[in-house]
C-alpha cells in the first residue's frame, strides 16, 4: 500500500522541456529569451548581497508591487501578488479556488501544467477544444456543476494564438467562477487584458519575467486581481515565496521598459523570419503572437525531425496532443540561431 494520496500516485507529473546541463545546444525548446536580461539587474542583486542575506525577504515583495503598480498603471500595490515564477501563482490560485472533486476548466490544446495542478488538488478538469480558427466555442463560458476556476493562456501555448478581449469579457460575464488569463507571453502580442481586471472582478491576469524579460533562471511572476481577491490569495502563498535577490532583480527589470520595447521588437522581427523560412520549406505554421511558433510538415512526421535536429545539437520541443495533433514548437531565438535551424531543416525536408 502506497502511503501517498491516490491522486498523487495516479498522476504522471508535469515534464518540463529538456534543460541539458552539458554540451553546446542551440536551445529553442522552452521559450526562453535568447538575449541577456536588462543590465540593471546586476547592480540590484549586488546591493542585496552587500546588505547581506541574513534576514528574511519582505514577505509581500512590496518594492516590486510598487514598481509594478506604476509601470502597469494600476490603482495601487494591493492589486498585485508576487510569486516564485508564475507557476507559483497558478498553484496558489488552484489551491485557493479548487477543492477535491471540484472542476477546473482549460482550453485544449494548451499549457500541460494546468492539468497537473488539478490532479494535485484531486480535482476534476475539463478541456474545451479550440475552434478551427483558434477562437473558443461559447461553451468555454458556460456554468457547470462544481466549476471553480478557468485558465486561459493568452497568447496560448503551444499555438501562439489569442482570444479577443471582447470574447474574454463575455466569458467572464457568464462564468460562475474566476477566469485567470495567463499572460506569460503577452509582451510579444498585439494586445493584452490587464485593464479588464478592473472591469470584472472575476478576471485575473498572471505574468512572468521568465520569457520577455529573459529571467527564467530567476523565478519571478505575479498576478493582478482586485484587492479583495489578492487579500485572500495572500493567505494561500508560502510566507516567503520570493527571495530577496529575485525581488530586487525583478523590480529593476520591470523598471527598464526601454529594454523591453527593444527586445520585443527584435523577437517579433525574428519571429517573422522564422515563420517565413518554415513556410518556404513547406511547413504549415500557425501565425503566432508569441515568442515561439507551432509547425507541422505535411510529408515529414514531427518526431523524427525533432530527433534529427537534436542529433545536430538543435533542441526544439516535440509535443503530442492526443485528439489534435503532434508537432514542433520552436522558440524564437536569435537571427543566427534561426538561420542555423533553417539551414539544417533544408537538408532534411
Ligand atoms: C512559461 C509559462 C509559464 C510559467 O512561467 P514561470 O517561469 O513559472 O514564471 C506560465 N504559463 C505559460 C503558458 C507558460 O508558457
Amino acid at each position: 500500500m502506497s502511503p501517498f494520496r491516490p491522486n498523487i500516485v495516479a498522476m504522471d507529473g508535469y515534464t518540463p522541456g529538456e534543460q541539458p546541463q552539458a554540451g553546446k545546444f542551440i536551445k529553442l525548446n522552452t521559450n526562453e529569451n535568447p538575449y541577456p536580461p536588462p543590465p540593471g539587474i546586476r547592480r540590484a542583486i549586488e546591493e542585496v548581497l552587500d546588505r547581506g542575506l541574513q534576514r528574511y525577504p519582505d514577505p509581500m515583495a512590496n518594492s516590486f508591487r510598487l514598481r509594478a503598480a506604476e509601470v502597469l498603471e494600476l490603482p495601487g500595490k494591493d492589486w498585485i501578488l508576487a510569486g516564485n515564477g508564475s507557476d507559483d501563482i497558478l498553484t496558489i490560485c488552484t489551491r485557493a479556488f479548487v477543492g477535491p472533486g471540484e472542476l477546473l476548466r482549460l482550453p485544449y490544446p494548451s499549457y500541460i501544467l494546468y492539468r497537473s495542478l488539478a490532479q494535485l488538488q484531486d480535482a476534476r478538469w475539463e478541456e474545451v477544444k479550440f475552434n478551427a480558427d483558434w477562437s473558443l466555442p461559447a461553451a468555454f463560458g458556460n456554468p457547470a456543476e462544481g466549476l471553480k476556476l478557468v485558465f486561459l493562456p493568452n497568447p496560448n501555448s503551444p499555438t501562439g494564438t489569442m482570444i479577443s478581449r471582447e470574447a474574454i469579457l463575455e466569458f467572464a460575464e457568464r462564468l460562475p467562477c474566476p477566469l485567470l488569463i495567463d499572460e506569460a507571453y503577452v509582451d510579444f502580442a498585439d494586445f493584452n487584458c490587464m485593464d479588464l481586471v478592473a472591469k470584472n472582478e472575476k478576471i485575473m491576469v498572471s505574468r512572468t519575467l521568465s520569457k520577455s524579460y529573459g529571467l527564467a533562471g530567476l523565478r519571478f511572476g505575479y498576478i493582478v486581481a482586485q484587492p479583495h481577491f489578492i487579500e485572500q490569495l495572500i493567505k494561500v502563498k508560502d510566507s516567503y515565496n520570493c527571495d530577496s535577490l529575485s525581488i530586487a532583480a525583478a523590480t529593476a527589470a520591470l523598471g527598464d521598459q526601454a529594454w523591453l520595447a527593444e527586445n520585443r521588437a527584435n523577437s517579433i522581427a525574428t519571429r517573422k523570419r522564422l515563420t517565413a523560412g518554415l513556410s518556404q520549406l513547406g511547413f504549415s505554421v500557425i501565425p503566432s503572437q508569441s515568442n515561439f511558433v507551432w509547425c507541422i510538415h505535411p510529408r515529414h512526421p514531427a518526431k523524427p525531425l525533432y530527433e534529427q535536429l537534436k542529433q545536430n545539437r538543435i533542441l526544439v520541443r516535440y509535443m503530442n496532443y492526443p485528439g489534435w495533433s503532434d508537432g514542433l514548437r520552436i522558440s524564437v531565438g536569435t537571427d543566427e540561431q534561426i538561420e542555423a535551424l533553417l539551414t539544417l531543416l533544408k537538408t532534411m525536408v
